[in-house]
């Protein structure tokens, strides 16, 4: 099945939020901190209803992706709502285990700026599985734009020695 079939069209909101996102992500990176700069939001009726930095060198936990961290901070936020139908943003193309938690949540909606064809190797696991695998073997609808607004942030996730 090709790629163009589970391809969306972002909504003005999904842009707007994915701007904010790798604006924050480029402050983060100036901070020069423990922080990897990668910043995810989720939205419910496109309105950003949680944000969620990477906090894996913060934490300590390889699991706080950016996407984790936002869907945990929605589900705090409202507990019994759940994420069907929501739509998440992230400033990096979600890795495997991203997607798969994003599936779990019923997420059916993401919107990345770097893709990983753009960026360096360390950031998927398993990069023989496409975001096409995971559409085609998921259990609910499920569909991506990007890569949206590469440009603007593809300095922070260049491959080593081409920054
Ligand atoms: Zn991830």
């Amino acid at each position: 099945m090709p790629d163009d079939d589970h391809r969306i069209e972002p909504t003005d909101a999904e842009l707007g939020a994915l701007g904010h996102a790798i604006r924050r992500a480029l402050e983060i990176a100036e901070t020069r901190d423990a922080r990897a700069p990668i910043v995810a939001a989720v939205l419910v009726d496109d309105r950003v209803v949680a944000w969620g930095d990477n906090e894996v060198h913060v934490a300590g936990d390889p699991s706080r992706h950016a996407e984790i961290v936002a869907m945990a901070n929605a589900a705090a936020d409202d507990p019994e709502g759940g994420l069907e139908g929501a739509s998440i943003v992230t400033t990096l193309q979600p890795c495997e285990m991203c997607l798969g938690a994003i599936g779990m949540a019923g997420i059916g909606r993401v919107v990345f700026a770097a893709g990983k064809e753009s960026v360096g190797q360390g950031y998927f696991s398993y990069p023989g599985l496409s975001l096409d695998d995971f559409a085609a073997a998921a259990t609910r609808p499920f569909g991506w734009a990007g890569p949206v607004m590469e440009a603007d942030v593809l300095r922070l996730y260049a491959p080593v020695g081409q920054d």
